[in-house]
């Protein structure tokens, strides 16, 4: 790719945005050898292979081929990326009544969801089981697989050897100039530094939909808060105050906000990796080596489970804790939609996914979840497997993938069959909150 190249400073920016992570990585590198056999395993910088994942071009011919070979399959591009203008991919799949929308890899270094979406929408394409033919007369799929083309096929001198790698990063490429918005918001920055600017696109979103307003000309002077240089659009709605609200600056951001109301979906689910890799919480209490969590899930919920949130503080205000635009209702199919999958992992009796934690939940006014989902009650789900793409080795990028795959199925199923009302909310709680991250051990 034709990129600038810069010297990078220091051997940090493999671990993506964790600051714990990248202080300490050297650390994690010592505990390698406690890791339990099977846990996702943290990588060495030469270990990086994406080879596993599609690039752009590669993405674009297997879903052309999907839709060319089945009349199950509707592909339609819905934008391009800001920077080498990639297609932004909407496959469509199903006739039923049930609509769920599912969006992967809005940061560029996420690349597992997408890798399952495509074997999904395979099978969905191709199969003839009665499952497959029960969720196709149920559901409607959108599928938006890979948000952020520009992340994930960036490429930089990871290694200092003169030449680009490709890695992958979070944010897209994309610059802000003068009059994009009345400030340059906190969540465009260059990283690793030196390289590019971009946005970190899941800090994007604005609940106002576009047609009624568009945040980057109608926000006022005094909505903004600025703290030394970075900026924070504190926007009123509906007599709350949504904190570092984003500005749909970013062209990605724009194409799933239309797609998504569009798509009317009933549910959403959006694919993620975390940074670094969380401890499964006492694991280490009489249990060694530790039990690392191969992906935590978050359930986004409103006000009715509000003395069970995490950053639960009476005196905050409400939409500081949970997001007050989710009903009581829709907030229990949440948990439970989070719950059914927590549970079918465990279930399979191998403890390398009974390793299931929760990510504690509390609302994020720039991301998908919060800023979308209330326009269509649509109970949320979060996916977020252990490490960042370029930090983990083969073998734990197949277990990963394959309790994506476990999660995608059974929510599939539970939403074909109407058995999701069958779980029991109250389940989510007993899901664990992950543990310390396990860069920051020693
Ligand atoms: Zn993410």
């Amino acid at each position: 790719m034709r990129r600038r190249t810069y010297l990078r400073s220091t051997g940090a920016a493999l671990f993506g945005l964790g600051a714990a992570g990248a202080a300490s990585a050297d650390e994690s590198g010592d505990r390698r050898g406690t890791y339990r056999p099977g846990g996702p395993r943290q990588g060495s910088e030469r270990s990086i292979n994406l080879n596993a994942f599609h690039t752009n071009e590669q993405l674009t011919k297997a879903l052309r081929k999907l839709d060319g070979r089945s009349d199950r399959i509707r592909l339609a591009q819905i934008g391009e990326s800001a920077d080498a203008g990639d297609p932004i991919w909407e496959v469509t799949v199903g006739e039923g009544d049930t609509n769920v929308h599912l969006i992967t890899q809005i940061h560029g270094d996420e690349a597992v969801g997408t890798e399952v979406a495509l074997k999904v929408l395979k099978d969905l394409a191709d199969g003839g089981s009665s499952r497959i033919e029960r969720i196709l007369d149920e559901l409607t799929l959108t599928v938006i697989p890979r948000v952020n083309p520009d992340g994930a096929m960036y490429e930089y001198d990871v290694d200092d050897d003169g030449r680009d790698e490709w890695v992958g990063r979070r944010t897209n490429t994309q610059a802000w100039e003068e009059g994009d918005s009345r400030y340059e918001p906190y969540y465009h920055y260059a990283s690793p530094e030196g390289t590019e600017p971009g946005y970190d696109m899941n800090r994007d979103f604005n609940i106002r939909p576009p047609s009624e307003f568009d945040p980057r000309t109608d926000d006022r002077e005094e909505w903004w808060t600025v703290d030394g240089d970075e900026a924070f659009l504190d926007m009123p709605y509906e007599g709350y105050e949504l904190g570092s609200s984003g500005l749909r600056l970013a062209p990605e951001v724009r194409a799933v906000t239309e797609s998504y109301l569009r798509a009317d979906p009933d549910f959403a689910i959006t694919h993620h990796h975390q940074s670094g890799g969380y401890l499964v919480p006492d694991s280490d209490d009489g249990n060694e080596p530790p039990k690392q969590t191969i992906m935590s899930v978050m359930a986004a919920y409103g006000p009715a489970y509000r003395d069970r949130a995490p950053y639960e503080d009476p005196d905050l205000p409400v939409e500081r804790v949970v997001n007050p635009f989710i009903d009581d209702e829709t907030s229990a199919r949440s948990l439970r939609m989070n719950a059914l999958v927590a549970d079918a992992l465990a279930e399979r009796g191998d403890s390398v996914f009974d390793s299931i934690t929760r990510y504690g939940y509390g609302p994020l006014w720039g991301s998908y979840l919060d800023s979308l989902t209330p326009h269509t009650d649509a109970p949320g789900m979060l996916y977020e497997v252990s490490y960042q793409t370029g930090d983990i080795g083969q073998k734990a990028l197949g277990r990963m993938m394959e309790a994506t795959k476990v999660g995608f199925w059974e929510t599939f199923d539970a939403l074909a069959e109407g058995t999701l009302d069958e779980v029991d909310e109250e389940r989510y709680f007993d899901v664990p909150l992950h543990g310390e991250p396990i860069s920051a051990r020693r």
